[in-house]
């Protein structure tokens, strides 16, 4: 039997309801049905537990709604997700995928097992960036889009399928934790960043809690206090360097907001406090940004921060300008920060053998594509 393909269609007239906020489903099942607002609320409650909680794709499922009505929902809306257009696995068990939200519209999320209380899903909230850090894949491509709500929750949803993970909920759970560190600023998406965090927070659907959702930006700072106000989620930095000479060439944003405003922003965001410290990344960029004195600037720099840092060794891609730094110069650094009170600062490489970093599954494939193309033009 072949499996059903459950994969958004884009010449499919029907509204797709997968990834809507709780008030948007509320109206739009109002709108279709003519219903009171009490009705419509009660309405979208019920599929709201069936799109979310128990993950289904078909209406006729939902044994608690009327068999006219289900006809009726069938006729007007899908559940559809986005398409998986690659999947890959890797030895250590870190999975990326890259999807297809509709036509030429494709962002890759990876999902790592063993971070956070269970494992950690790494989603997209752009396709491309308008920021160029220079050590980021990413950065090299054009913004295409924002990535919409509904897009942003439907890589939860793809994953979640591929996972076999439903119900949502339960102790067992492999997807425990979502973060937002993929393609895009998710700064300048907050809109639907929000709108997607209310969703996946929400306690009668897929539930993962405000606490395990963690935001990183590259320190859009007049946006830091609206996220925290608006969706309570966690805070991660990409400081990557301690003085703001560096910095404004690694991640160009900072001569916009430099150093000091952007820790002056940490200090004061929504909720931060010992118990939610945020994170700082720092990705380790050989004989640029890693030695022992930069090191012990950072743990100055931090100093009455409630932070955690996070050492990234860097990720190489095909004509980047660096070099990851050697794992002996990556020890002696993290030896520093760990002395100076942090947990274990390193992150370990996962995925490394399907290149599990930002961008790099999408430019694989765009290359396979034009080199498939090639082979094609030249029979
Ligand atoms: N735009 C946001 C979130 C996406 S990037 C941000 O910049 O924070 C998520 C993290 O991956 C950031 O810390 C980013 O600096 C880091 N990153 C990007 N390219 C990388 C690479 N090639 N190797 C290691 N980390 C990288
Ligand atoms: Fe954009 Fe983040 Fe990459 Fe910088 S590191 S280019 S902000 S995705």
């Amino acid at each position: 039997m072949t499996e059903p393909d459950l994969s958004f269609r884009a010449d499919d007239p029907r509204r797709n309801l997968a990834g809507l906020t709780r008030t948007e489903l509320q109206s739009v099942l109002g709108e279709a049905f003519a219903l009171n607002e009490k009705r419509a609320r009660m309405r979208a409650s019920q599929l709201w537990r069936w799109i979310y909680h128990y993950g289904a794709t078909d209406f006729s499922v939902m044994t608690d709604i009327g068999k006219e009505m289900r006809a009726a929902l069938a006729a007007q809306f899908v559940i559809a997700r986005p398409e998986v257009v690659e999947r890959q696995v890797s030895s250590d068990g870190t999975r990326k995928y890259l999807l297809r939200m509709a036509p030429g519209i494709e962002a890759e999320c990876v999902f790592i097992p063993d971070v956070g209380r269970a494992g950690a899903l790494c989603v997209s909230s752009q396709v491309g960036c308008t920021l160029n850090c220079t050590f980021c894949h990413t950065g090299t491509q054009a913004l295409v889009r924002n990535l919409t709500a509904a897009e942003i929750v439907g890589q939860v949803l793809a994953v979640k399928d591929d996972l076999g993970e439903w119900p949502s909920g339960g102790e067992r759970r492999r997807l425990s934790n979502v973060v937002f560190m993929g393609m895009g600023e998710p700064l300048y998406n907050l809109d639907n960043v929000a709108k997607a965090i209310e969703v996946i927070a929400d306690g009668d659907g897929i539930s993962i809690s405000r606490r395990r959702v963690t935001v990183s930006t590259s320190g859009v700072v007049p946006q830091m206090k609206r996220l925290g106000e608006d969706t309570a989620a966690m805070l991660a930095i990409s400081l990557h360097a301690t003085n703001d000479a560096l910095r404004d060439e690694l991640v160009p944003i900072n001569r916009k907001y430099p150093i000091a405003e952007l820790l002056s922003a940490c200090r004061t965001y929504p909720g931060v406090g010992n118990a939610r410290r945020i994170t700082f990344e720092y990705v380790m960029l050989k004989g640029v940004n890693d030695t022992d004195a930069e090191a012990r600037e950072l743990v100055r720099l931090l100093k009455g921060v409630p932070a955690k840092i996070n050492l990234i060794p860097f990720n190489p891609w095909p004509g980047a300008p660096y070099e990851c730094s050697t794992w002996r110069r990556i020890e002696a650094f993290a030896d520093i920060v760990y002395r100076a009170g942090y947990a274990s600062p390193i992150r370990t490489p996962r995925g490394r053998d399907i290149l599990a970093a930002c961008g790099q599954l999408k430019s694989a494939s765009v290359k396979k594509r034009a080199s498939e193309a090639r082979r094609e033009a030249a029979v």
